[in-house]
């Protein structure tokens, strides 16, 4: 059986001619699959009849399995198992005027920040192309009936389970197969990488000729180098002045700006000085940065805790007062714990040896 979900349209036309397919069928598989979201080749009906029953012999459409769906007020939550049976989550989000989808690009994740769940367990494996495209296949043949604009995921934010930028080649194959116009067709700057900062990866994004052109989110999360090495023990290496330097210098197309994402995390990053010292650090760039402040969401397996409500709008008071765009996420999710930061790689089956 072969995955075609994974496959870019130049793939999925050589994979018609090498089984002897003509290639125009390529592309009506293509559209069957990431324009109507069909993984039923029985109703892929501009097929030949020996056509359809060939694929259901010879092609499969999802690689995951679909496992639950946790439904919230403003969130649902997605649970899906792996061929090797890890479990993966998949956040669709309810915005005012639209979805947004955010996935996983690993089970588990070895960045190690101190805050978050999803570093619990290290790394597991990266997730495969077909992987990160299957969670938006699932999601989306599970809206697809729904009236417009609630029948499409119209933003994708790589910010679930892992680090992003980590599984580069398979995050830059998936980008490619989620903006092609002749398929999924989500426009790239509706699209958005979220790390956490790791320098040389960051470069290799800056250089790649398809990465660069996506929306850019980097967990800062501290307006220093002390702090962010108590919660981030990866800025050792990655020094917070360097990071800085990188981001003030980015490339960014056109009226794009790049999100710091600052998780705020009592009686560690909250304080008024902290907020002063942040805004002091972008006020002289403020047209290419958006600060993002996401208020801790605790996890019964770690011991940080969110601030009062008045500290985290004080800390946002700060910024506004230096002409810093500054929006606070109040997590949505959280009640199915698929808030930021509650994700974890968990297998279903465990492992003998475990
Ligand atoms: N690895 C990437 C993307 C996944 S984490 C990154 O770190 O950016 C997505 C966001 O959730 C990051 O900004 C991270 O700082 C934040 N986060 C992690 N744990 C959290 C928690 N418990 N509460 C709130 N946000 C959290
Ligand atoms: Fe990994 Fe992001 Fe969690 Fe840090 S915050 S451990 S980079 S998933």
């Amino acid at each position: 059986m072969e995955l075609l979900i994974d496959k870019t349209l130049k793939e999925l036309r050589e994979w018609a001619i090498k089984n002897n397919l003509e290639r125009f069928r390529a592309d009506q598989i293509y559209q069957w699959m990431f324009k109507k979201w069909e993984d039923d080749p029985a109703k892929m009906t501009n097929l030949s009849k020996e056509l359809r029953t060939w694929l259901k012999e010879n092609a499969k459409f999802h690689t995951l399995e679909k496992i639950d769906k946790v439904e919230a007020p403003d969130s649902v939550k997605y649970l899906f198992k792996t061929d090797d049976g890890y479990l993966v989550e998949t956040v669709l989000i309810k915005e005012k005027d639209h979805w947004t989808l955010c996935v996983s690009t690993q089970i588990g994740c070895n960045v190690g920040c101190k805050f978050c769940a999803t570093a619990k367990d290290g790394l597991i494996r990266n997730l495969t192309v077909g992987e990160i495209i299957d969670q938006l296949f699932w999601v989306q043949k599970d809206i697809k009936d729904l009236p417009k604009p609630w029948n499409k995921v119209r933003n994708i934010v790589f910010m679930g389970m892992g680090e992003p930028l980590a599984n580069f080649n398979n995050l830059k194959k998936a980008v490619e197969i989620l903006i092609d116009q002749k398929g999924i067709d989500i426009s790239k700057r509706r699209l958005t990488i979220s790390s956490s900062g790791i320098l040389y990866q960051l470069r290799k994004m800056a250089n790649d000729e398809v990465l660069r052109n996506v929306n850019l989110a980097i967990s800062l999360n501290a307006p220093n180098q002390k702090i962010r090495e108590e919660i981030m023990p990866i800025t050792k290496t990655n020094p917070f002045n360097e990071l800085w330097n990188l981001l003030v210098n980015y490339p960014l197309p056109e009226g794009r700006k790049i999100t710091l994402e600052y998780v705020l995390i009592k009686d560690i990053n909250d304080q008024i000085d902290h907020a002063k010292e942040l805004a002091k650090l972008i006020k002289p760039h403020r047209k290419r940065f958006k600060v993002n402040l996401i208020p801790y969401n605790p996890s019964p397996i770690l011991p940080y805790e969110r601030p009062p409500q008045e500290r985290i709008y004080a800390f946002q008071k700060v910024l506004l007062d230096n002409a810093i765009i500054a929006t606070i996420r109040w997590s949505k999710g959280q009640d199915v714990f698929g808030a930021c930061g509650q994700l974890r790689a968990k297998r279903e089956i465990p492992l003998l040896n475990n």
